[in-house]
């Protein structure tokens, strides 16, 4: 099962991917969690990225492109992968592509979570409290400022990516704000059509 969940920063897509892969035995892919660890770890590619995703803006594709191509090469990932954050970019979505035909590998389902965007602050200044509260570090651009500019590069540059999956036919919608365990459900249940077609 090969799956990318689509949607705006707060969505919920990090959640659902947690969930996706107990369900299914495969690894979430999330690009920022890949961007955070080389951070951490002060890797040539965490130095460069560090204060482009404090501010809330992109990585360039070609990072974020080889971090992906190299990851989905790893044993834990041939019996497919929870694409979280990836693509974010039409570019990105057509270097996938080009990736997954070269190895002969298809997409399963392309889901986008589809929020209420009034919403989303809240829900990062929440997530920002949960954080606090089991006693984690807060991320770096989980605040207002860099919210905002994480939802203007969405809104130009991945909200295409929706697009460029529809075009397709290969887009799927979801209701991202029914309640978390309603989002499952929905997800399970569109996903057990693709495990039957
Ligand atoms: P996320 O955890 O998905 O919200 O990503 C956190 C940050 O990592 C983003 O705001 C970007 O700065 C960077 N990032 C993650 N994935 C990508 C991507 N596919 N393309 C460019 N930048 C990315």
């Amino acid at each position: 099962m090969r799956l990318i969940l689509l949607g705006p920063p707060g969505a919920g897509k990090g959640t659902q991917s947690a969930r996706l892969m107990q369900k299914f035995g495969i690894p979430q892919l999330s690009t920022g969690d890949m961007l955070r660890a080389a951070v951490a770890a002060q890797t040539p590619v965490g130095l460069k990225a560090k204060a482009i995703m404090d501010a809330g803006g992109l990585v360039s594709d070609d990072i974020v492109v080889g971090i992906v191509a190299e990851r989905i090469q790893q044993p834990d990932a041939s019996r497919g992968f929870i694409l979280d954050g990836f693509p974010r970019t039409v570019n990105q979505a057509q270097a996938l592509d080009a990736m997954l035909a070269e190895k002969h590998m298809e997409l399963d389902a392309v889901i986008e979570l589809k929020v209420d965007e009034a919403a989303l602050l809240d829900r990062i200044v929440q997530r920002a409290k949960d954080t606090i509260a089991a006693g984690k570090d807060v991320r770096a651009d989980d605040n207002p400022d860099a919210f905002k500019t994480r939802l203007d590069a969405y809104r130009s540059l991945t909200a295409p990516v929706s697009a460029y999956y529809a075009e397709t036919g290969r887009l799927k919608e979801i209701d991202g704000m029914a309640p978390i365990d309603s989002v499952t459900q929905a997800l399970d249940k569109l996903l057990a059509q693709k495990v039957q077609a």
